[in-house]
């Protein structure tokens, strides 16, 4: 269904946001890992020298974590292996952070769920 609600890729409503655009490679983004389920890429504003996003191909509902049902729990499983086959790709696999904004009060932005894969520094707890 499009997405016509003001706000656009910024709601929560679940109409496309801007990484289908990426998926589609209707806009640039920097690849570090990719297989049949998931992206890898870089973010745009990275927080650490190593800031990756990574997503699910197929949203399938999966605007946010909160939103996740049972029938994504192999997704999800995949998503946070591939975290680790990316964070051994940078060369951080000995120390980095993985981190999933569900929802406003996360400051989610983008609803189409990704984990965070930061790292290249000493991270410092807690997160604000
Ligand atoms: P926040 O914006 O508060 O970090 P999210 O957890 O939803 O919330 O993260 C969305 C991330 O997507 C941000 O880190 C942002 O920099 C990144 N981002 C937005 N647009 C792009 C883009 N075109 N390419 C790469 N990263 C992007």
């Amino acid at each position: 269904a499009s997405n016509k609600e003001e706000g656009g890729a910024k709601s929560a409503g679940g109409g496309p946001t801007i990484f289908d655009n990426i998926i589609a490679k209707e806009i640039p983004s920097s690849i570090v890992y990719e297989d049949d389920k998931v992206l890898a890429f870089r973010d745009i504003n990275p927080q650490a020298p190593v800031h990756v996003l990574i997503i699910p191909k197929q949203r399938d509902g999966l605007t946010e974590l909160g939103k996740a049902e049972q029938r994504h729990e192999d997704i999800l499983g995949h998503l946070l292996y591939a975290s680790k086959l990316v964070a051994e790709k940078e060369g951080i696999a000995d120390g980095f952070r993985v981190v999933i904004n569900s929802g406003p009060t996360a400051c989610q932005s983008v609803y189409h769920l990704h984990l965070h894969v930061l790292g290249g520094r000493q991270l410092k707890w807690p997160p604000g």
